[in-house]
């Protein structure tokens, strides 16, 4: 069978939301006071933009082929990310077949070892490894989900993440994730104005809907012990990513220490199978939590997701979108997923890489049917209105 080769890569920026949800406006909930590793410093505390969340902006690569047809992929590098493209990516990407997504990972992953492994060149990695599929299931005409062996269930269902898991149960959801608000360094009041926040929100959304609490690495284990033991009266679902990714053995210490049934989970700035296999082996969560335009791509998230398998635990990628929801039907130990709120005040659904691309769909009344994915490749457009900048050339 005759399939093309890759003629020209292409690395774009984009500023305003997209992949690089961060990189919003002031009066958004998600730069609002949430609890960082940077909340020790009064003077960061409160706005995430303070200590530059957003200065890396939305990464587009796009992949044409030789008949014509192009295939993108989005994540958060920004100019860096476009820079390893054009600059060190492309000698791999070019010519290369359509189809040959493994060799082309092992290629660029390689290649980029003496200063990648982990953080922005996994990222990058991420958005090329997106293109790629998303290409070959144009070529192909059919969407990624039928490429990675085809749905297991006719539906997706969705937990919200926002600052208002009450509206997120009147509009169906499972659950409402929230931001903590306050870390170690606010003490014993700080922690008492979280637990209150979780018992109001608690009363607000009744018995039968999951509350959990997202940490973005801010806590010790000490204090995510003392938070996570007090949290049980209100039923809290999980806690997630109470700390930095690197202290694999205080995830594995914290999540001795949980109320009986509680879930540790992590993993959204854990990247390849060999960091996902750490947080397995050394048994430092329930849930793994990998976003597709981080951890490797897809390509890298199907042997993340078979070792999870293979420890009994569930793999509920990070955000992400359609990127994430190709991948999630196809899995039996990925039963349901995440909806970021990124509406500025968490009150209503819109779609989640909002504006930037175009015919992605949204849950509806907290679940989506698989119908909606059945578009070639990811089923997205680039949105003309969004301008992208191409900031270097090879
Ligand atoms: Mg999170």
């Amino acid at each position: 069978m005759s399939m093309p080769t890759i003629r020209e890569v292409r690395a774009y920026t984009v500023r305003g939301g997209g992949a690089d949800y961060h990189d919003q406006g002031e009066d958004h909930w998600i730069d609002g006071q949430i609890a960082t590793p940077m909340g020790k410093y009064p003077e960061y505390r409160p706005h995430r933009r303070n200590f530059g969340l957003n200065v890396l902006g939305t990464l587009v690569v796009e992949v044409e082929a030789t008949d014509g047809t192009v295939g993108f992929g989005v994540t958060t590098a920004g100019e860096l990310g476009a820079w390893i493209v054009e600059n060190h990516l492309a000698r791999f990407i070019e010519g290369t077949r359509a189809s040959d997504v493994e060799k082309l990972w092992d290629q660029m992953f390689n290649a980029t070892l003496f200063y990648g492994r982990k953080g922005i060149v996994l990222n990058v990695i991420s958005g090329v490894d997106l293109a790629m599929w998303d290409l070959l299931g144009k070529l192909r005409d059919e969407p990624v989900h039928q490429l990675l062996g085809g749905p297991v269930r006719d539906e997706l269902s969705f937990y919200a993440t926002g600052a208002r898991p009450d509206l997120a149960r009147d509009m169906g959801f499972l659950g409402g994730k929230m931001p903590l608000v306050h870390g170690p360094a606010e003490g014993d009041d700080g922690m008492e104005r979280n637990l209150a926040h979780l018992a109001k929100m608690r009363e607000a959304v009744g018995s039968d809907f999951w509350l959990m609490w997202d940490c973005w690495m801010s806590l010790d284990v000490s204090y995510a012990t003392r938070l996570a033991q007090r949290a049980r009266e209100f039923d809290l679902k999980w806690i997630e990513e109470a700390l930095p990714p690197d202290d694999y053995w205080g995830y594995a210490e914290l999540r001795r220490n949980v109320p009986t049934g509680m879930w540790v989970n992590t993993g959204e700035h854990e990247a390849t199978r060999w960091g996902f296999r750490m947080l397995l082996e050394m048994e430092c969560c329930d849930v793994i939590q990998p976003d597709v335009g981080w951890c490797g791509g897809i390509t890298e998230l199907l042997k993340i997701s078979a070792l999870a398998d293979a420890h009994g635990r569930y793999v509920i990628p990070h955000g992400s979108s359609v990127y994430s929801y190709h991948f999630v039907v196809t899995r039996h130990n990925s039963p349901f997923s995440e909806f970021l709120m990124m509406a500025p005040k968490a009150d209503r659904v819109v779609p989640m890489f909002s504006p930037l691309l175009l015919d992605e769909p949204v849950p509806e009344n907290g679940r989506m049917s698989v119908s909606q994915l059945d578009r070639p490749g990811f089923g997205v457009r680039l949105n003309p209105d969004c301008e992208l900048a191409r900031p270097f050339t090879h």
